[in-house]
């Protein structure tokens, strides 16, 4: 296990995959998501060149968040109404927005305007957060009353160890409601970003379109298995 080694092969396989499907590297953010990690192997992935680092949980985020200050953190799982106003105002950015119930906390508690993606379950799968691919539409339109709330872009989940058909259908999908939110040109949701692709499935990921994969296991390893 080498961050450092890891790190190098994923910037490979970015860069390929970019010059096969016609991108710029550049427009890919390499997010090293610390989860099953030591604050050792966060250390590492910085002095390795990672600026981008994610949580799952927010008392894990805000502790990570407060120890690595230069870093870039993202929470990227689902936020409970009652953590919005401890962790809010640390998020650099936030990729689980799937209710409107969040909307209005973190309108409520958020002291500055709060980069969001919007979660969208591609899968279908029950155990998925994010709202089903029909109601994002409507819901990013009813966003424009939360002033704090700029949506950056959506994000979503594949399944897990699925066939390449169905994770590229999800990404897919991902991108079309993207391109579909974009062009309507709304101020508060610019939505340019697309928030797709694990250990398991960056590569078709990127093929598809992310402009920010969230790496665990494939980078910074996983001390609990
Ligand atoms: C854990 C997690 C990841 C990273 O998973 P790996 O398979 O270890 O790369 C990405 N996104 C979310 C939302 C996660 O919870």
């Amino acid at each position: 296990m080498n961050v450092k080694n890891n790190l190098e092969k994923i910037n490979n396989d970015i860069k390929n995959i970019c010059q096969k499907s016609g991108r710029n590297f550049e427009d890919i953010t390499l997010i090293a998501v610390t989860k099953y990690v030591g604050d050792e192997r966060v250390k590492e992935a910085q002095e390795a060149g990672v600026h981008d680092f994610a949580e799952n949980r927010a008392v894990n985020y805000i502790e990570r968040k407060e120890k690595f200050l230069e870093a870039t953190w993202h929470l990227i799982g689902s936020l409970q109404t009652r953590k919005v106003r401890d962790a809010i105002n640390k998020v650099d950015y936030f990729h689980a927005l799937d209710r409107e119930s969040l909307a209005v906390e973190i309108e409520k508690r958020a002291e500055h305007v709060i980069n969001c993606f919007v979660q969208v379950n591609t899968s279908g799968e029950e155990s998925k957060h994010g709202l089903i691919p029909e109601a994002v539409l409507e819901f990013v339109k009813g966003l424009e009353k939360y002033p704090k709330i700029r949506v950056v872009g959506l994000m979503t989940m594949a399944p897990f160890l699925e066939d390449e058909a169905t994770l590229r259908s999800c990404f897919r999908k991902l991108r079309e409601l993207r391109d579909e939110i974009k062009g309507l040109c709304l101020e508060y949701a610019p939505c340019k970003f697309l928030s797709m692709g694990m250990s398991n499935d960056y590569e078709i990921a990127i093929e598809e379109g992310a402009t920010h994969i969230r790496i665990g296991t494939a980078l910074v390893g996983n001390e609990l298995k």
